[in-house]
């Protein structure tokens, strides 16, 4: 087997076992990064030189004698900040930002020896579906380079389902681990609000976002969540929740569960051929002894709506920080020239600095942030203003407590929810870039967990149109174990997880 193609778990089994080194197993994927990379654009910015410098001590460590620690190469969503290391968040805003600490699932990874071998892609500071709205370049999707590998963690997936890493995080605010997961046919998890700690996650909507795993099949999923689960003192929203041995949740036994599939994410929108792939894993899981009914989250037909208004605020609030004088990008500093603070360099403009303030702000902002990331602004910024907060923001929030409900009144009937984690499968690079709101529609199914902060899983089903079919699995809080069993009897049971991109080492179109 060639070292690229083994999963995180079996990597680190072979290392453990004296089969391979560090060093060997990091160079393998660098190779693979090297042949890929060109049609896939999955990386902001490959750390081989930090990769062979952690390998070379920790195999050196383990010769002494020393225990040895896992060794596996890793990459991060570029809004994970990772110390003296570029975290741009994909926003031309940060270009060159080296930020002065490390997220905590950063360092916990590198505790349990894991190896970060780069950055990757994303559109600029999570908002999309697509990684198109990255301010660098957009990342192709290795099962068709044409078509984009989702959002907002594309370069994550796709970097996964190429072969590049065997384990990648993103970040899932509206559906941004599950969506690209599903996209690139690997598996995606987002965890309970509150199980991972965000410290070090750039905000992006505070009270959605998460970090966790996107992984090439469930076991690995289980692996990475146990590596960066738990009580953080560093992130206040952290819950104070002790994460079990996920790994013992993989046993292959569903028999008696009762599953719900909502009707409201199963309905107009959703293509055929998804329908009938999530419907044959439906039946599947049906074989192994779990009750498969349809039920009904009335209040998640509004999802997309509440979404778009609670996202924005928080975000208008978040990124007010950009202004030119603490991190990043600064108008009016000569091209490539001044020194921001923190390593971060002007590259944008040129030209004399603007005379005021209020025009540093201004030219700053107008210039560092894309167009995306603009709107959000100005729409977070108008549902909180004075006169419409109520109507907007307070309605939306109210809302949110009513699916929260929908969801807890679900599982007092059933132990978990199925269904797609997109209405369809990726679109054309291009296709959705000028229409905002068929890009929002990409969200529909699973935005519903996230605002009631709940646990859901993509994993590959099958295919349409030669491309990946995402099943979205979702249960109650702090319910991973449950829905990393009932992924994994369903993975043990079919083979989608083994199919191979065939586009790869093909130039992109
Ligand atoms: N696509 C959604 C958005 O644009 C979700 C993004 C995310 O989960 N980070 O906001």
């Amino acid at each position: 087997m060639r070292f690229t193609e083994a999963t995180a778990s079996q990597l680190a089994t072979l290392i453990a076992q004296g089969e391979v080194t560090r060093s060997e197993v990091l160079e393998s994927f660098l190779e693979r990064i090297v042949a890929v990379e060109e049609s896939v654009a999955a990386f902001l910015t490959v750390t081989a030189d930090h990769g062979r410098r952690l390998a070379r001590l920790a195999d050196k460590a383990a010769e002494g004698g020393a225990t040895p620690t896992a060794g596996v190469p890793f990459a991060l969503k570029d809004n994970i900040a990772t110390q003296d290391i570029p975290t741009t968040c994909g926003s031309r805003i940060l270009e060159g930002y080296r930020p002065p600490y490390s997220a905590t699932v950063m360092q916990r990874l590198e505790a349990a020896g894991h190896i970060l071998l780069g950055k990757t892609n994303c559109d600029e500071f999570a908002m999309g579906s697509s990684t198109e709205n990255s301010g660098f370049h957009p990342t192709a999707n290795p099962w068709d380079l044409r078509c984009v590998p989702g959002g907002s963690s594309g370069g994550s997936a796709a970097a996964v389902a190429a072969y590049e890493v065997p384990f990648a995080l993103g970040s899932d605010t509206g559906g941004s681990i599950r969506q690209p997961a599903s996209f690139c046919g690997v598996v995606g998890l987002k965890p309970t609000y509150g199980l991972v700690s965000r410290y070090g996650l750039v905000a992006f909507a505070s009270s959605l976002d998460q970090i966790g795993p996107i992984t090439r099949d469930v076991t690995d999923a289980a692996l990475v969540l146990g590596a960066i689960a738990g009580p953080d003192p560093l992130d206040s929203t952290s819950a104070r929740v002790k994460p079990p041995d996920y790994g013992q949740a993989l046993v292959p036994d569903v028999d008696g569960l009762v599953a719900g599939i909502p009707r409201e994410l199963f309905g107009e929108g959703v293509e055929p051929e998804v329908r009938q792939r999530v419907e044959e894993a439906a039946a599947v899981l049906a074989e192994l002894g779990v009750g498969v009914e349809e039920c009904s989250l009335p209040n998640a037909a509004f999802a997309l709506d509440m979404y778009y208004v609670i996202a924005p605020a928080e975000a208008s609030s978040n990124l007010a920080r950009y202004d030119g004088t603490r991190y990043g990008y600064r108008a009016g500093a000569a091209a490539g020239g001044e020194d921001v603070g923190n390593g971060a360099r002007a590259s944008i403009g040129g030209g004399p600095p603007p005379g005021d303030l209020l025009s540093l702000y201004l030219s700053t902002r107008s210039q560092g942030f894309g167009p995306e990331v603009k709107r959000r602004i100005m729409l977070g910024a108008y549902v909180l203003s004075a006169g419409y907060y109520d109507a907007y923001y307070l309605k939306a929030q109210k809302a949110r407590t009513l699916l929260r409900r929908d969801f807890e009144q679900a599982f007092g009937r059933y132990d978990f929810l199925i269904s797609p984690t997109s209405p369809t499968v990726a679109f054309p690079i291009g296709e959705r870039a000028d229409d905002p709101l068929a890009m929002y529609m990409a969200d529909l199914c699973t935005i519903p967990a996230s605002l009631a902060g709940l646990p859901a899983i993509s994993v590959p089903c099958g295919f349409s149109q030669g491309l990946p079919v995402g099943l979205q699995l979702m249960g109650p809080a702090f319910s991973e174990e449950l829905l990393l069993r009932v992924a994994f009897a369903h993975e043990q049971r079919t083979d989608h997880h083994t199919k191979r991109p065939p586009l790869l080492g093909v130039k992109r179109h």
